[in-house]
């Protein structure tokens, strides 16, 4: 299949026309799949109405059919259309953070998607992404548009059209490249389909920035402790894993160094993720910048990225840095321990 690709300004220009985004909206509503860009990262969308767009994108990406896809909107009525009764909470929370990085659970409404979506599931993830292209490329299509990364599945997510291409290209009937994303991380998914509403994944949003409007709320078990099942499909899979294995190292800078050189001993050529203000602490093969410290919200934004560049280095293993669990560290720490298999290795 022969990939189109469209180049888009960011801000859409109503005045102007946009013919390329009619285009892309005319293939979703004909069923085919479409890459766009979102605030967090690109995602790949079908029409969430049609079983068939739906088996097409697990189909372009390689995902599991039993991890349900988050529906996007542009329009309160778009939501009307697929869930039921919307609480007090929820209704506080849309109003706060839509458009935005906040996917909520709720209760799907009868017969209003195809089971392929959501998995089986009577709930169905819906959010409205904060981006102009994306909300147009949805209103133009007259449907909710199911969308989930546009990468290949376990691969870091994409930020670029260029990652989605690397990934999709041939695979799918078209890419809006929009430019960077901004995020950079997916978006917090909540559910709320609970009396306390419950974190399934962090992301965009903070736990502290959903509290200081809803007050206390929980985190799914299995984020704290791996034994636990996530209540989140999705969340058991690998995801975002670079081609050479990546192992956290939670300790001093003479602890880390030891461990490099424990692999280069072997012939292993080690690569190194920092952080700008240690990028002078370690003598490895590779060192590759993750971003500023001063600046969790840039570390995020570039995450995906740095994650691919290794790819592109002739390297074995690579090492990172752990980063501070507070605010949008939090989903930088979840993505890291993701694409690391869970390998940490902690000083005493
Ligand atoms: P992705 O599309 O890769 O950003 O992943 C979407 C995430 O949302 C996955 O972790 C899914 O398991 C999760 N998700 C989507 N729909 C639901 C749902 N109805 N209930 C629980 N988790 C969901
Ligand atoms: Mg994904």
């Amino acid at each position: 299949m022969e990939t189109n690709l469209w180049v888009v300004d960011k801000d859409v220009d109503k005045k102007k026309g946009y013919p390329q985004l009619a285009e892309a909206a005319r293939l979703l509503a004909n069923n085919e799949v479409v890459a766009f860009p979102t605030e967090t990262v690109y995602g790949l969308g079908g029409n969430a109405k049609s079983d068939e767009a739906v088996k097409r994108i697990f189909e372009a990406k390689g995902r599991p059919n039993d991890n349900p896809l988050i529906v996007h909107v542009a329009s309160m009525e778009q939501l009307n259309e697929i869930t039921t009764e919307i609480s007090e909470l929820a209704k506080t929370l849309i109003k706060k953070f839509w458009p935005g990085p906040l996917t909520l659970i709720l209760e799907k409404k009868e017969g209003a998607l195809p089971n392929s979506v959501t998995a089986g599931l009577r709930t169905v993830g819906v959010r409205m992404p904060d981006h102009p292209v994306a909300l147009e490329v949805i209103r133009m299509s007259g449907v909710p548009i199911a969308a989930p990364s546009a990468n290949t599945s376990g691969k870091p997510s994409p930020t670029t059209a260029k990652h989605v291409s690397d990934d999709l290209n041939g695979r799918i009937a078209g890419i809006v490249d929009g430019g960077s994303t901004g995020v950079g991380v997916e978006s917090t998914v909540l559910d709320c389909t609970v009396p306390v509403p419950v974190i399934l994944r962090p992301g965009g949003v903070t736990k502290e920035e959903l509290e200081a409007v809803i007050g206390p709320i929980k985190e799914d078990a299995s984020l704290k402790n791996q034994a636990v099942t996530p209540k989140s499909p999705g969340m058991k899979y690998t995801h975002y894993a670079p081609d050479a294995p990546l192992i956290l190292i939670d300790g001093k800078q003479g602890f880390f160094q030891q461990i490099i050189e424990q692999y280069q001993a072997v012939g292993k050529k080690v690569a190194v993720m920092v952080p700008e203000e240690h990028k002078h602490d370690y003598q490895a093969d590779y060192l590759v910048c993750s971003g500023s410290l001063a600046n969790l919200h840039s570390i995020a934004a570039k995450l995906y990225d740095t994650l691919r560049t290794f790819n592109d280095l002739d390297v074995d293993i690579i090492l990172a840095e752990v980063y501070p669990e507070a605010g949008i560290g939090h989903a930088i720490m979840n993505r890291l321990l993701k694409a690391a298999g869970h390998q940490l290795i902690k000083e005493e």
